[in-house]
């Protein structure tokens, strides 16, 4: 691994639970591997690994696999995440009284893993809009919430400014904000080239200008996390600092073990607590956390859904694919037709007015002559129906399908699930003599299947 900037060195001498010697010989260790399981998504992957202490979801792998080889992980089984992020979930268990009826906001969402993680927390009833400002980043983004299943997840591509347009919508804003990167340095050698006190500096007026934009949206008493990937103290307590002097905020103090080897540490100026964990400390990555309440009276956007768009007919043909309660049905535009949960309804109506929603709850497919042509968010919705028929195949065949080549099973004319240990992977027609695989294109893998 190439050399930690020394400059970075000096800057954390001081900085609480910084050691210089365990910091080093940490990196030269390699990075810890960890993933979180799917609550829903039950599987045997991983189940029986160690624990991340702070979240039950989360394990320890002793080495890392091909994920791209594992049809568990294209089945939305398990998110690859670090494991010092997962201390989100400790977070929002603590902080949050309950999981119903709430609107988070995870502003700078991609690839998704802290955003896989809220969703799993959340209730039905609430909204979790993932938002990406990078068009690119905010595809992969949309793609990881479509495997994660939930309908109650949307995802928009928005500049944090847009979010100026729903005053005090949100009961919770997660802003995992761009950064420096020093935390990943073992993940990700790279950044140790493009680490500069420069980028630093550049970094935190960044993350004010994000912060200052969508400050206005978090309702009264909301609650606001803040995260980085840096140890850079201009880019974590300098800036809960700058929150603490601009606006009118309360520090949320949670209780961490200290066996965790967690480290909790207050801004200078205005006490807030944070909690920052050090490889070789703590078992994961770099990464910073806090979270705040804000104590100032926000405007309030008023909102009150008007007519229902439930369409009755397409309600009739596509209502077979869900289980639980029956979503309110939509045609978007020509090609979209989308299941959101009914109590989202009066919030499609606004958000479409300002954001650009790539994403609002899952696409159900579409109509043709006589049949419906069902969209591959479906089958790896959690709330496929039991009922709808499936082809149970083996891991070469998963492999096979996710490959997009043809399937050499045979099934009954019509469509079916492709399921891998009980889990979907997408659609496939019967024609009977042979089988159509409606995989996205773009969902395909590229890699070589048989090279092992
Ligand atoms: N939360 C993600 C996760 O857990 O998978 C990681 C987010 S990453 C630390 C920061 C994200 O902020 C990147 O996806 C980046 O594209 C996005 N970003 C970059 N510049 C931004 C800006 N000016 N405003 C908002 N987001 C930005």
């Amino acid at each position: 691994m190439n050399k930690i900037p020394q400059s970075l060195i000096d800057s954390l001498h001081g900085v609480p639970g910084f050691d210089e010697a365990g910091f080093t010989q940490a990196h030269l260790q390699p990075a810890v591997t960890s993933i979180r399981l799917h609550p829903v998504k039950q599987s045997k992957a991983f189940a029986d690994n160690v624990q991340v202490p702070w979240c039950p979801q989360g394990r320890y792998l002793v080495e890392r696999p091909v994920f791209t080889l594992d049809p568990l992980y294209h089945a939305g089984a398990y998110y690859v995440q670090e494991a010092s992020s997962m201390l989100l979930h400790y977070l929002l268990k603590q902080v949050l009284p309950t999981n119903e009826n709430l609107r988070v906001l995870d502003l700078c969402a991609a690839p998704g893993g802290k955003s896989t993680l809220i969703a799993s927390l959340l209730d039905e009833s609430s909204l979790l809009i993932s938002n990406e400002v990078i068009r690119t980043r905010a595809s992969i983004l949309e793609e990881n919430m479509t495997r994660w299943g939930y309908m109650n997840s949307w995802v928009t591509s928005n500049d944090p400014a847009v979010f100026g347009k729903v005053p005090g919508y949100f009961d919770v804003i997660v802003v995992d904000a761009p950064c420096s990167g020093s935390g990943l340095f073992r993940k990700d050698a790279r950044a140790i080239d493009e680490w500069s006190e420069a980028n630093v500096q550049l970094c935190s007026g960044r993350q004010q200008r994000i912060l200052a934009d969508v400050w206005p949206a978090l309702k009264e008493n909301g609650v606001l996390i803040y995260a980085t990937c840096s140890f850079s103290q201009q880019e974590d307590e300098e800036i809960l600092d700058w929150l603490g002097g601009k606006f009118e905020v309360e520090t949320i103090n949670v209780q961490i073990l200290e066996e965790w080897g967690i480290v909790e540490v207050n801004s200078s100026r205005h006490g807030i607590s944070g909690y920052r964990c050090f490889p070789g400390k703590a078992k994961g990555e770099g990464f910073f956390i806090a979270a705040l309440r804000k104590k100032e009276s926000a405007d309030n956007i008023r909102f009150a859904k008007s007519k229902s768009e439930n369409d009755k007919k397409i309600a009739q043909q596509a209502s077979f694919l869900f289980k639980g309660q029956e979503p309110v049905f939509l045609q978007l535009d020509k090609e979209t037709h989308i299941a959101i949960i009914p109590q989202h309804e009066a919030d499609l109506q606004l958000l479409r007015k300002s954001f650009f929603l790539r994403k609002a709850g899952l696409q159900t497919g579409m109509p043709a002559a006589k049949e419906w042509i069902p969209a591959h968010d479906t089958a790896l919705g959690i709330a496929l129906a039991d009922t709808i028929s499936s082809i149970d195949v083996n891991r070469e065949q998963a492999l096979r399908f996710l490959k997009k080549e043809e399937m050499d099973t045979v099934a009954a004319k019509g469509w079916h699930v492709v399921k891998y240990e009980g889990l979907g992977l997408g659609w496939v027609k019967s024609l009977g003599n042979r089988m159509n695989n409606y995989l996205p294109k773009h969902w395909k893998i590229r890699m070589n299947i048989d090279e092992e």
